[in-house]
């Protein structure tokens, strides 16, 4: 430890030291961590390629978390190694790319892209660091028009297991440039990735709410709507139970309610021609349908910012038959607090070299179970009222998941047999040591 303290500027946490307990926490609480051996905070690149290099002397592995919201567990006796310090982005607005540093989250990405009517390809949560998305793969708000977030990285800068830094892109090193599009934490320690920016003169989005009782009619509608809409626009159904806590505003709070949000990359006149007639569904309660500059994605949802003890569990399907609608529909209530179904599909969905190593999705529905629990013994029924759930769906499941739905305790499950035997090629031939350590290891 004498050593870490010795070769890095930034922080070194050791079991003991005041602030290491919060310093080794995820994120999602709910997921235990193990007894991390030291927090590494650097201070920048060169820093963290001196963490890197200590660790490989001292034979630790490397788990980088930029904060623990994707938090898969098991960090015996490794280095925790944080990226928060390291949060510059910056936009090229002619060449239409911004190079964004490994701490950083999406909503700042957002914010400077849309400084020039720009916008990267974006999830649901502002606060994620772009970075863990990007090297799972990552769905966004327009995937369905421009491929995986993963599919828009020009260039990672990385430091390998040797410690030393490189530029990867898909000419110069085109096998850890494929492994790190999709397929996790496990080949390199990302500085900073490049990726690529799309017009984004006008964007239309926004949440429609009703009361549960209506969720039979919005799911039909929903499964109506996402036959026949253009890759421009996504729609997520979501049936949400709103806690009861006072900062939930009236007359949400407590509400059991069903949702639709939708965000359109275009013209509101046309946003609204595509979406009007779901908002005419009877018992519309609010309709936050607006124009939103690229910066205000994450109002769409309104996902918590603050960390929170969650477990997610999530699964592609193949349809959406009226026995998988019933199925959904009986979900909520108890511990479930979100049964929601994202539409996937258009550029998604078509098989192409660009989306690296987790490859299209063909299944069209994306579902994901979500409940809360601030106690071991209310984890317990959340699982086992999700394990009832996923059971019940296996008919419409392929057994696939996306990477950045993977829950702890799946590993291999997001990727095709083929992928995965590459990746695990790659991962003995650049990492022999097994330095970097992923929240889902590819060789587990
Ligand atoms: C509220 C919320 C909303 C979400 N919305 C979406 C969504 O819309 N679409 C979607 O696809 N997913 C979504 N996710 C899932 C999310 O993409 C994953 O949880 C992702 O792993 C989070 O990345 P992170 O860096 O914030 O998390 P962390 O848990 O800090 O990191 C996740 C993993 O990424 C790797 N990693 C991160 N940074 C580096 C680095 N610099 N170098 C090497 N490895 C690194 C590590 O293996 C690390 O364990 C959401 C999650 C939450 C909690």
């Amino acid at each position: 430890m004498d050593d870490f303290s010795t070769a890095i500027r930034g922080r070194v946490l050791v079991p003991g030291h005041e602030s290491f307990e919060t310093a080794r926490s995820p994120w999602n609480r709910a997921v235990d961590q193990g007894g991390v051996r030291v927090v590494v905070v650097p201070e920048d690149a060169a820093d963290a390629a001196a963490a890197v290099r200590c660790a490989r002397m001292a034979g630790l592995a490397v788990a980088t978390q930029p904060s623990g919201h994707g938090a898969g567990g098991g960090l015996d006796g490794e280095v925790l190694l944080r990226t928060h310090l390291l949060r510059n982005v910056e936009v090229d607005p002619v060449r239409r790319t911004a190079r964004v540093e490994a701490g950083a989250n999406w909503g700042e990405v957002q914010a400077a892209a849309a400084k020039y009517g720009l916008t990267g390809l974006c999830g649901s949560s502002p606060v994620v660091s772009a970075t863990g998305f990007l090297l799972g793969g990552e769905l966004s708000w327009f995937g369905r028009r421009h491929g995986f977030g993963a599919s828009s990285v020009r260039a990672f800068e990385v430091v390998d297991a040797d410690g030393h830094p490189a530029r990867v892109t898909g000419d110069d090193d085109p096998d850890l440039f494929w492994a790190l599009r999709g397929g996790g934490g496990d080949f390199a320690l990302v500085t900073a990735v490049e990726i690529e920016l799309f017009p984004a003169p006008s964007i239309f989005g926004g949440r429609l709410l009703w009361p549960s009782r209506h969720a039979p009619d919005v799911l039909d509608a929903f499964r109506e709507a996402t036959q026949a809409a253009p890759d421009e626009l996504t729609l997520w159904f979501d049936l949400l139970e709103f806690p009861t806590f006072p900062e939930v505003p009236e007359p949400i709070r407590g509400l059991s309610a069903v949702v639709l949000d939708l965000a359109f990359l275009g013209a509101e006149t046309e946003g609204r021609a595509l979406t009007d007639r779901l908002a005419a569904i009877p018992g519309l309660m609010i309709d936050s349908r607006r124009p939103l500059r690229a910066d205000e994605m994450g109002t769409i949802c309104d996902e918590p910012t603050e960390p929170g003890a969650s477990i997610f569990t999530g699964q592609v399907l193949t349809g959406l038959t009226d026995e998988a609608a019933t199925t959904i529909l009986s979900a909520p209530g108890g511990p479930m607090v979100s049964v929601q179904v994202r539409h996937l599909g258009g550029a998604i969905a078509r098989p192409s070299d660009a989306h690296g190593a987790h490859g299209h999705i063909a299944e069209p529905y994306l579902l994901g179970l979500l409940g809360v629990a601030p106690a071991t013994h209310v984890a317990a029924t959340v699982r086992a009222r999700q394990a009832e759930i996923s059971r019940a769906l296996v008919p419409y499941t392929t057994g696939r998941k996306p990477f950045t739905y993977l829950s702890p305790g799946e590993k291999a499950a997001a990727f095709p047999a083929d992928a995965l035997a590459r990746l695990r090629e790659i991962k003995r031939r650049r990492d022999p040591h097994g330095t970097f350590r992923s929240n889902y290891p590819v060789l587990a």
